[in-house]
């Protein structure tokens, strides 16, 4: 299919008036973009990469290479486990030194195979010229397949495999397509790279998403800290004729959380414990769009991602484009290393990443960020007793009532919980960000949803 140019004019008016943004909660911290103005960077592959097999939502890969066998980059090495997994491929080329457990970001022990790097041979089947392929393929089941056998999972952070999000459950229909280019977590700005140095792939990619949906309409949310982003999408879109429409979205965090994005973009409320599709909606991540063109339009496999190596004590700030795998020390040491001041290192932004033991840890394919926290701010201040002064609830996106659930979860009052709607928490931290008296609510609700899980 050639992409039609009079819907795409018509989806692509720029508009200019109000920002949009997401009706209940939220917070404004400081955004810190810190890296916004480095170029991506690639990094060459070395020493070895060690690759989880359990990288996604779902069942673990199983490996289906042997140690000792050579592998060239992008090859098969771990098949997915079931359809709601996911395919990895080795994102160097070598020989597999193992396949046992490895130490991930907490420490903790998780199978993984481990590929001494030699040289960078790649398959030939993946097209590595720097042109841009347009025209889609005609059958949308041919997008899925491919995205499948990619192993490309949603880069927002969830890792949940793309071609599962693709399929919506017998009796729901996904109308509405948002791409998320919100990148609302402050530090964090290899989305914004993306959509600057690989915009028209990324678009490419969100059509492919938009026609394996059937979707009748597509956006991009934006927020409006990234204005040349914005004007780098609108253009790409009006000058290629795409039917996509960019929505610039309010500074506001959690902006990007998919409730509040349907919220935003379309003025829709995902019921209770429900999803987007149904409200007829299914949201992907930017980079996600990006990896989806890859997979469709030169036969790449998930093997390497943006990542975004920041800090205000680091020497430098940097975007770079590194293979899954590579150890967080490697990127560290490519930003000056690490200062001297850290107090807590995390894999993530600052709200919602996950602390780093382990900076020998590898990257996976859902690594955005490092971020080195200086010990002044990592430290936590001492928690008071409550105020009752209700900014926690005022905070809350999800409309819950976060003083309340966590004095349920320290009385282990489960059925109240969940009269509660615990589960409906997004860990977002807009509570915690917001309490006066530094009481660790969100450490007390997590604790609260597991033990009502059991
Ligand atoms: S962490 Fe949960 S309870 Fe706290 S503000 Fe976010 S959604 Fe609400
Ligand atoms: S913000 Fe903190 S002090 Fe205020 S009501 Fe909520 S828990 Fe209590």
């Amino acid at each position: 299919m050639i992409i039609n140019n009079s819907h795409a004019n018509r989806c692509a008016v720029f508009r200019k008036g109000r920002l949009r943004t997401f009706t209940v909660g939220g917070i404004h911290p400081d955004d810190n973009k810190l890296a916004a103005g480095s170029p991506l960077q690639t990094l060459p592959p070395e020493g070895t990469a060690t690759v989880f097999l359990d990288q996604h939502i779902g069942a673990p890969a199983a490996a289906v290479v042997s140690k000792g066998e050579r592998v060239k980059t992008g090859q098969l090495i771990a098949k997915a486990g079931g359809f709601v997994s996911a395919n990895i491929h080795a994102p160097v080329s070598g020989t597999v030194l193992a396949i046992e457990p490895a130490a991930d970001i907490a420490g903790r022990r998780q199978p993984a195979v481990v590929i001494r790097v030699e040289g960078d041979e790649w398959l030939e089947t993946i097209d590595r010229s720097p042109d841009i392929v347009r025209e889609l393929p005609t059958d949308s089941t041919v997008i899925i397949r491919k995205i499948a056998d990619a192993g490309i999972v949603g880069l927002g952070g969830a890792a949940f495999p793309t071609h599962v999000k693709l399929s919506p459950p017998a009796g729901k229909k996904a109308e509405i397509l948002i791409i998320n280019a919100a990148e609302c977590e402050p530090f964090l700005t290899s989305d914004h790279r993306v959509m600057l140095e690989f915009g028209e792939q990324a678009l490419i990619g969100a059509l492919l998403l938009k026609k394996a949906l059937h979707a009748s309409k597509a956006f991009i949310g934006i927020e409006s800290n990234k204005p040349d982003a914005i004007r780098r999408l609108q253009h790409i879109i009006q000058e290629n004729g795409y039917g996509l429409q960019v929505v610039r979205l309010k500074k506001r965090y959690p902006q990007g959380g998919e409730k509040q994005l349907i919220d935003a973009v379309v003025r829709r409320q995902v019921p209770s414990m429900g999803l987007p599709v149904d409200v007829g909606v299914v949201i992907q991540n930017i980079g996600t769009a990006l990896a989806a063109y890859e997979a469709v339009q030169k036969n790449k496999p998930l093997i390497e991602n943006s990542i975004t190596v920041t800090g205000k004590s680091l020497p430098r700030q940097i975007n770079v484009l590194a293979r899954v795998g590579t150890p967080l020390s490697k990127l560290a040491a490519l930003a000056g290393g690490v200062p001297g001041d850290t107090g807590k290192i995390v894999c993530g932004g600052p709200m919602m990443g996950k602390a780093v033991v382990n900076l020998e840890a590898p990257t996976t394919k859902v690594t955005s960020a490092l971020l080195f926290i200086p010990f002044r701010e990592a430290r936590r201040k001492e928690a008071s007793n409550c105020i009752r002064c209700a900014k926690c609830v005022k905070a809350c996106p999800m409309g819950l009532e976060p003083y309340l659930l966590v004095k349920l979860a320290q009385r282990g009052m489960h059925g109240e919980l969940k009269a509660n709607r615990v589960y409906d928490c997004i860990e977002c931290g807009c509570c915690l960000y917001s309490c006066p008296a530094y009481i660790p609510l969100l450490d007390y609700i997590r604790m609260g949803k597991l033990r009502v899980r059991g």
